[in-house]
């Protein structure tokens, strides 16, 4: 039995706008791992953030980009419209970073064929690295092609305001991964927000959709100020629970929410290319591995009895319940609007891109990497050379 008939959820199309490819996989056990995940739970549509650079799961970042797009052809010539693909910014963190660099990098995944472009620029570590506000100029060419190309953002911007609050109050899992952003060395929460607000007032036309619910779970307001100001704005419902907590505390306030913004918010997961052992139901219902947030977004929106989360570490959550007009935007609709079809790739360019990685991942620089990690990627590349040729 699928997850769908066993947990007895609403048999609606579903599309996932958050995963990644985050572990060091080959591209095809990537390929069968998203293959298994889609099947089992009826997911008929995925959105891949590819992240290359700042991931914090491996030595080399650079190919993630490439290694998206192939997997999406793959996935795509299998069911047509069933991958899309979103790619991201490289740093070196040095002087040749410039507005003009970004833009290269921009232009260039847009011309390959991406669906929209990724930014984890910012995850409070990887923004305080980058030494300067999202809303700097160093950015502005970039956001303007996308504004006029019409080319969606997916953003994580901050974390959950809690992790700006005493140190005592922060969960032993966010502490262990480097979770807590209140010794001062970080930009705060608001003027997180400050500086997304800042980019929308330059770019107002921005298809920008801030993962994790923009973390205002526990402030609906603002973000219904930020929603009626900016038409193309939205955000996405991947879990951490604390947005979900954030809808339990405000609860009446949430639903209203859910059914007047429907056709801003998508379904997202973070599920990633890890491979896990076992059968489907063990993998997915019991291990509380693979997959597992999946059931958590679903419990929270569909059902009306309390779930206990993080073995009540978090307490409880009273699910929203949402209608089935609410739950088809959320689920399918929205995405259907945004990425009525995927992109094609232009395959010269994406060939001579998987080229230029494996250039870059041979070259002193990458002295460093995990051996296995780098053997793993090149024979990646040469598969996805192979492939464009
Ligand atoms: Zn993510």
């Amino acid at each position: 039995m699928k997850n769908v008939q066993r947990n007895n959820y609403r048999p609606l199309p579903l599309c996932d706008t958050h995963f990644h490819l985050i572990y060091p996989e080959t591209v095809e056990s990537t390929i069968n791992i998203f293959r298994e995940i889609t099947d089992y739970f009826d997911i008929s549509r995925i959105t891949m953030n590819c992240i290359s650079c700042g991931s914090g799961h491996r030595s080399i970042d650079f190919p993630n980009n490439v290694k998206g797009i192939y997997v999406r052809d793959r996935l795509n010539e299998a069911r047509a419209d069933s991958a899309f693909v979103y790619g991201s910014f490289t740093h070196l963190f040095d002087g040749t970073d410039t507005a003009e660099s970004y833009l290269a990098q921009v232009k260039r995944l847009y011309d390959i064929g991406f669906d929209g472009f990724k930014m984890l620029e910012g995850k409070p570590e990887f923004r305080k690295k980058l030494g300067h506000p999202l809303c700097d100029e160093i950015f502005d060419k970039s956001y303007a092609f996308m504004e006029e190309a019409g080319f969606p953002v997916k953003m994580h911007l901050g974390d959950p305001y809690t992790a700006w609050g005493p140190k005592e109050s922060i969960s032993p899992y966010a502490l262990s991964r480097g979770w807590w952003y209140g010794d001062g060395t970080y930009p705060s929460f608001e003027e997180l927000h400050q500086e997304v607000y800042g980019v929308m007032k330059k770019f107002p036309k921005l298809k920008l959709c801030l993962a994790h619910f923009f973390f205002l779970g526990h402030n609906t307001d603002e973000l219904r100020k930020f929603f009626d100001t900016y038409e193309n704005v939205s955000v996405d419902l991947t879990p951490g629970a604390s947005m979900f907590k954030g809808f339990t505390e405000h609860y009446n306030d949430a639903v209203k929410f859910f059914e007047e913004y429907s056709d801003r918010i998508f379904f997202g997961s973070d599920t990633y290319n890890r491979p896990v052992e076992g059968d489907a139901f063990d993998k997915y219902e019991q291990s509380g591995d693979a997959g597992h947030r999946i059931n958590l977004v679903r419990h929270c929106l569909e059902k009306s009895e309390d779930m206990e989360i993080e073995e009540g570490h978090l307490g409880f959550l009273k699910p929203l319940n949402l209608s089935d007009k609410v739950l088809r935007d959320i689920y399918y609709g929205n995405h259907a609007r945004l990425h009525p079809t995927a992109r094609n790739t232009d395959k010269a360019l994406a060939r001579a891109y998987a080229e230029e990685m494996l250039e870059i991942i041979n070259c002193d620089f990458h002295k460093f990497a995990v051996p296995e990690e780098k053997a793993t990627e090149e024979q990646n590349l040469r598969t996805i050379i192979g492939y464009y040729s």
